[in-house]
């Protein structure tokens, strides 16, 4: 049933090869997006880790701002840490971003590369639910200072910290789903994907 969707990656720069891994391992047919037009028939678009000023300078220049916005206006669309940060509406600094997510993102909130931090995530919306946490691997991440509705909140750390959210379509994860094990995130956004 999968092998009907495809799902586009976000290629200019940081982990997008590992999540096509991910989604081949779901048997999700997958390609890279470096311009507009690799947009055309994909259903879904995934914005990896990386730097996110590079990544969103990068957009900008390749012209794919717009049309990015047009695609998440019908479309799934999931931003993994860098790209939790192009998908929020507020950021502290003046940067390049899409603006769509009611969400307001600290960058770099826990510290430098040294502090990057493994944690289990208890997420309701995932199989198995609370019961199960999920891997959250964090490697420089962001942090949500503000999630407002329609956007909602559906993973915390321990602290309470939140770290991931989705509103409608749209999902955003501050840690990296696509270096752990657990397929759960990919197979959440496959559900959005889908509906
Ligand atoms: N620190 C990066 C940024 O601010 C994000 C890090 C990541 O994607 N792993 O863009």
């Amino acid at each position: 049933m999968e092998g009907t969707l495809k799902v586009g990656v976000l290629a200019l720069q940081g982990a997008f090869i590992e999540h096509i891994h991910k989604l081949r391992e779901l048997g999700v047919q997958c390609g890279e997006v470096r311009l507009p037009q690799d947009l055309q028939g994909i259903d879904g678009l995934i914005i990896p880790g990386g730097e996110s000023t590079t990544i969103g300078k990068l957009m900008a220049s390749f012209d794919l701002m717009e049309p990015i916005r047009r695609f998440a206006d019908r479309n799934a669309v999931w931003g993994t840490c860098a790209g939790m940060i192009l998908l929020a509406k507020r950021i502290e600094q003046g940067q390049p971003v899409l603006s769509l997510m009611n969400i307001a993102v600290e960058r770099n909130a826990f510290g430098r590369q040294i502090d990057s931090f493994e944690e289990s995530l208890p997420v309701a919306v995932l199989q198995g639910g609370e019961a199960c946490p999920f891997p959250g691997v964090f490697i420089r991440a962001p942090r949500l200072l503000e999630v407002s509705s329609p956007a909602q909140v559906i993973a915390r750390l321990a602290d309470g910290t939140a770290v991931a959210a989705v509103e409608g379509k749209w999902l955003a994860t501050a840690f990296h789903p696509e270096l752990s094990r657990d397929l759960r995130f990919h197979q959440y956004f496959m559900e959005m994907v889908r509906s």
